[in-house]
C-alpha cells in the first residue's frame, strides 16, 4: 500500500521511497529543527481543526466535519485532514491543513494525491489548503478566525491530476524494485538519508560543494563521471567564482585578495562590536503584535574591541522567563552598543533583518536599531564574495566550517550546545518549563552564542595577520 507520506518521500527522491521500504535509511533521524516543525504541525492542526469547526463548517448548509478520515483506492492510501460533507447532496469539500504560510511546492502534489484517492470513494467538489496567514498580528489573544487563510486549489488539483497520477504509478514501480542500481541520485547528497545507497565514496571535496552549481551541471559532470573535485577540467564552464574555488580545493591552497580585504578591514571604524542573535519561531504567535512564525530574539553575544587591543570586553543577554524575550534585550543592547563603531556581525540579512523587525515592535528603539543596521559589516562575505578561501572550507561559508580552519584552538565540539536549532529548542523549555534544568541550560546557551562571537573576533584577527 503506498501511503501519502510514501508518495511525497518519492517525490523528495525516489531513492529514499526505495531506502524506506526496504529499510535502509542509515540515517532518517529528523534534525531537532524537524522534530520542532513537526512537533508544530501537530499544534496547527489541532487549533486548524476548532478553525474548521467554528469558521467554515457553519458556512454549509446541513454539513458534518468528518476528520482524519482514512481512504483506499486500489493500491494508495489516504488519510484527509477535514472533509466537510454537505448531506442535502452527498458533495465533499476537502481542507488540507499546512502550517505554512504559503503555498509550498510540494503542498499541490499533496493535495492532487489526497484528491485522486478519496475523489475514488466519495464525490468530491472541492479542494482547500488551510495555511497560516502571513499578514495576522496577534492581539492580547489569539484569534483563529483570522490566523489562517484558505486558498482554493480545486482548478490547480485537477490540472496537476495527469501527472501526479503517472508519477503515482512511477512511485509503486520503485517501491516493487529490487535492486535500486536502476534509481536516480538527487543533486543534493549533503543531506542525505541513506548515503550508502547513491554515493557509497562520496570524497570529502566533490562537485556537490561547490556553491550555487546549477542542477544542470551537476548531471552534466556526474554523466563524465566527475565527482571528486580534483576531477573537474580546467575548462569546464564554472562562474568566476565557482572556478576560484574549486582552484582553491584542487591545489590545496588559500586565495586571499589582499588589496580588497586590506581595504575592508581598514574601513571598519573603532570600537568595534561583535555581534550575534539566537532566536526562536513558533508557528503561532505567542505574543502581541507578533505575526505566525516571528523569529523571536532570545539571546546575544557581544565582543566588543576597542583601538586599545587589550580592553576586549564581553556583553550578554539571555531571557530567562516565559514572554516575549526581545523586550528586554533590546534595553540591554541598547545600553551595550555606543553610538561610533562597526557593527560586525556573520551573515548581515539574519542581524539585519532581526533588528528591522524588533524596530517595529518597539517603537522607541527604531534610531537605534535601523542606526546599528546602518553600520553593520558582514565578516562572512570576504568568504562567500571569494576574498579568501581555504581549501578546507570546503566551498563552505558558515562560522562552523570556517572557524576550525582559522581558529583550530577555538571548538564548538565539546560544547552541550554547538548547533543553532539545538539552542533555539533548549531556550524555548528552559523558558518555560522544567526550572531545575534552568542553570545549566542557561550557561550552555551562553557558552554557545559568545563561542559565536569570539569566533569572529578569531577570523578578523586572522584576517588581520594574513593582510599584514
Ligand atoms: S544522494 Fe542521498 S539524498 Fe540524494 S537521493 Fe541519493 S540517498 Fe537521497
Amino acid at each position: 500500500m503506498l501511503t501519502k507520506s510514501d508518495f511525497l518521500l518519492y517525490m523528495d527522491a525516489p531513492m529514499h521511497l526505495w531506502a524506506k521500504v526496504h529499510d535502509q535509511q542509515t540515517n532518517a533521524t529528523p534534525s531537532l529543527y524537524d522534530q520542532h516543525l513537526m512537533k508544530q504541525g501537530y499544534d496547527v492542526e489541532k487549533v486548524a481543526k476548532t478553525y474548521l469547526e467554528k469558521h467554515i463548517l457553519p458556512k454549509y448548509k446541513n454539513a458534518e466535519l468528518l476528520w482524519q478520515s482514512t481512504y483506499t483506492s486500489g493500491e494508495y492510501q489516504s488519510r484527509a485532514d477535514g472533509i466537510i460533507h454537505e448531506l442535502d447532496t452527498d458533495t465533499f469539500h476537502l481542507y488540507e491543513i499546512k502550517s505554512s504560510t504559503s503555498t509550498k511546492k510540494e503542498h499541490l502534489p499533496d493535495a492532487t494525491f489526497q484528491s485522486i484517492v478519496i475523489g475514488q470513494s466519495i464525490n468530491q467538489e472541492t479542494i482547500h489548503l488551510i495555511l497560516l496567514n502571513d499578514e495576522y498580528i496577534r492581539g492580547d489573544e489569539l484569534d483563529i478566525e483570522q490566523l489562517f487563510s484558505v486558498p482554493d486549489v480545486t482548478d490547480e488539483v485537477s490540472e496537476m491530476t495527469p501527472d501526479i497520477l503517472a508519477k503515482m504509478r512511477q512511485a509503486l514501480e520503485i517501491v516493487k524494485l529490487v535492486e535500486s542500481t536502476s534509481i536516480v541520485n538527487c543533486l543534493n547528497p549533503k543531506t542525505c538519508p541513506c548515503p550508502g545507497l547513491c554515493h557509497p565514496n562520496l570524497p570529502k571535496a566533490s562537485i556537490y560543494n561547490i556553491p550555487n552549481l546549477t542542477p544542470k551541471k551537476k548531471r552534466e559532470l556526474e554523466e563524465l563521471k566527475t565527482i571528486a573535485i580534483e576531477d573537474v577540467d580546467d575548462d569546464y564552464p564554472l562562474t568566476p567564482k565557482q572556478r576560484k574555488i574549486v582552484d582553491v580545493m584542487q591545489s590545496k591552497t588559500s586565495y586571499l585578495d589582499k588589496p580588497t580585504v586590506t581595504g575592508l578591514l581598514q574601513s571598519l571604524t573603532y570600537p568595534l562590536y561583535f555581534l550575534d542573535y539566537e532566536t526562536y519561531d513558533e508557528a503561532m504567535p505567542l505574543y502581541k503584535g507578533h505575526k505566525p512564525y516571528q523569529k523571536m530574539v532570545f539571546q546575544f553575544s557581544l565582543h566588543i574591541v576597542s583601538s586599545n587591543r587589550e580592553a576586549m570586553q564581553h556583553e550578554e543577554y539571555l531571557a530567562l522567563e516565559p514572554g516575549d524575550p526581545a523586550s528586554g534585550l533590546v534595553k540591554h543592547l541598547r545600553k551595550c552598543i555606543s553610538d561610533q563603531g562597526t557593527v560586525i556581525v556573520w551573515n548581515k540579512a539574519f542581524e539585519g533583518g532581526r533588528n528591522k523587525e524588533m524596530a517595529e515592535l518597539y517603537p522607541e528603539y527604531k534610531d537605534f536599531l535601523l542606526n546599528v543596521n546602518a553600520r553593520m559589516f558582514d565578516l562572512m562575505e570576504i568568504v562567500s564574495k571569494g576574498y579568501y578561501l581555504h581549501p578546507e572550507f570546503l566551498g563552505s561559508w558558515s562560522i562552523k566550517n570556517v572557524l576550525p580552519v582559522m581558529s583550530p584552538e577555538l571548538s564548538y565540539k565539546s560544547l552541550s550546545i554547538n548547533k543553532g536549532d539545538q539552542a533555539m529548542i533548549e531556550w524555548y523549555e528552559m523558558a518555560n518549563g522544567d526550572k531545575t534544568k534552568k542553570d545549566g541550560v542557561a550557561k550552555a546557551l551562553l557558552e554557545y552564542c559568545g563561542l559565536d562571537t569570539m569566533a569572529m573576533v578569531k577570523v578578523w584577527e586572522k584576517l588581520k595577520e594574513l593582510t599584514k
